[in-house]
């Protein structure tokens, strides 16, 4: 049998996977999104909106971010209004037909996900409220798999020769993830009724799962920046004293965190809110362990000193 026969049938058979397309291109709007692709594309060439330094409500659509844009072949973003004031701006001019709303080539993450929280209606004048729901879902250790199955089927469907592959990559990091997550809820026992003050909602899928209470918020509203009025209410709110900490993300502002650390005598933790730059926190399932073993350490560190 000549070598080429032999190849086509064991092709057909599905025993031989042609090489992925080495020029497939990825926007992604978020870094969660950048890393999660990359776990099942680790050839994609990705360019990434924003980073854990900054505020994915409100970026800039500059002009390297809509030519990244017009030669995407995926654009992977949250979704759910998170990008409401940017996305459109940069679709529009990028003015490419594969991403354009209602495309396979635009990927919304919230739309894969049970969104907490949702609002009925929207209004400017009370800040950044997502009327479909709180969409930061990219630390939710029950919904990331499913967000990480609908898009692995993305990718394979936009990328047919590669389908199996990323079909094999899917399933090793899923099983990681489960290995992760027993961890993640054995350590959680520790952290059962505990609470801290949150700056926004972007961590409050993991602190729910955790079983963390964050009722008390820096901001007024979500979206709203901290106000002196606000933060004064806030220190006389029943039960704030009993918080272990402040937790706040690396891009937000840490004054109002500070200012109210100082008051109640209580740590301030600050955190990346995305997958950031060190080994630890490259990956979702790091950047998860790096946020239960830092609420861990606080809540022992705590309890220690109670002793
Ligand atoms: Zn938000």
């Amino acid at each position: 049998m000549s070598y080429t026969r032999w190849f086509v049938i064991t092709l057909l058979l599905g025993l031989v996977s042609l090489p992925a397309r080495a020029d497939f291109q990825v926007f992604a709007c978020e870094p969660e999104w950048a890393s999660l692709v990359r776990e099942f594309l680790p050839d994609a060439r990705i360019t990434t909106a924003t980073s854990y330094l900054q505020d994915p409500h409100y970026i800039e659509a500059r002009p390297s971010l809509i030519a990244a844009m017009r030669r995407a072949d995926i654009a992977v973003c949250t979704g759910a209004s998170l990008e409401a004031g940017w996305l459109p701006t940069l679709l529009q001019r990028a003015s490419n037909p594969a991403v354009q709303p209602g495309r396979s080539g635009l990927f919304f993450a919230a739309e894969h996900a049970q969104l907490h929280a949702p609002h009925d209606h929207v209004d400017r004048s009370m800040g950044d409220v997502h009327p479909e729901g709180n969409p930061h879902v990219h630390l939710s250790p029950d919904q990331l798999p499913t967000i990480a199955d609908a898009l692995a089927r993305r990718l394979g469907q936009l990328m047919p020769e590669a389908s199996s592959d990323i079909l094999a990559r899917y399933i090793r990091w899923r099983g990681g993830w489960s290995q992760h997550r027993i961890e993640w809820r054995r350590k959680a026992e520790a952290l059962q009724g505990r609470s801290v003050v949150i700056q926004h909602t972007n961590f409050s899928y993991l602190l729910n799962w955790l079983g963390v209470d964050t009722r008390f918020e820096l901001e007024p509203k979500p979206g709203l920046p901290p106000s002196a009025s606000h933060l004064s209410q806030l220190l006389a709110a029943p039960g704030l004293k009993g918080v272990d900490a402040i937790l706040i993300a690396s891009h937000q502002d840490p004054q109002p965190a500070n200012w109210l650390a100082k008051q109640i005598q209580k740590p301030v933790l600050v955190v990346p809110g995305t997958v950031a730059d060190s080994d630890q926190t490259k990956t979702l399932a790091g950047l998860i362990s790096t946020l239960v073993n830092t609420l861990a350490a606080t809540v022992q560190e705590d309890s220690g000193g109670r002793l």
